[in-house]
């Protein structure tokens, strides 16, 4: 299944991640694709602040995976940019569906064999200004029924 949306602002994209909260099921896990700049570490802000997490969210970029434990619930996020062309086994799939946990990965192109089948697919692409095309692909008709 397919949903189609798009955003206007950072703060319509964050209210996305909240909705994805609230509609995630416990282990739940997200795969964020879209260019640099797109908005995805825009949107594991949203679910940060879903979550009550008070840490500031920044894109991993260098330290390849942030685990907060601050909030309601575990969020796990991965920012897989940096391990192309690189053994990717250093246990992330010790993290990747954690418990309770909500699971957003950047980059999830570079760690495919390490991707859960259940994976929710978040795209972000560019328009003019602020706008935002997104797609999400999911089999869960639950969590695509919840974003309509
Ligand atoms: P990425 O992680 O995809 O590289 P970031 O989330 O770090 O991208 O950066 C996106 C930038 O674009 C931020 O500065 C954000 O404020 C801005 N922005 C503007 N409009 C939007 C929008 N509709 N959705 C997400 N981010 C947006
Ligand atoms: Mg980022």
């Amino acid at each position: 299944m397919e949903h189609q949306l798009i955003t206007y602002s950072a703060e319509e994209t964050m209210n996305l991640g909240q909705k994805f909260v609230a509609l995630a099921k416990p282990g739940s896990t997200f795969c964020l694709t879209g260019d640099l700049g797109a908005g995805k570490t825009t949107l594991v802000r949203g679910i940060a602040r879903a979550l009550n997490i008070k840490n500031v969210v920044q894109s991993p970029t260098f330290n390849i995976m942030k685990v907060y434990f601050d909030g309601d619930r575990p969020l796990i996020h991965i920012d897989a940019y940096r391990l192309a062309d690189v053994n990717t086994d250093i246990g992330l799939d010790e993290y990747i569906g954690y418990e309770t946990g909500i699971t957003v990965i950047e980059w999830p192109e570079f760690i495919k064999d390490l991707i859960p089948e259940n994976a929710i697919e978040v795209n972000i692409r560019h328009a003019e200004g602020d706008t935002r095309n997104i797609t999400i692909k999911s089999d869960d008709k639950d969590f695509m029924e919840g974003l309509k």
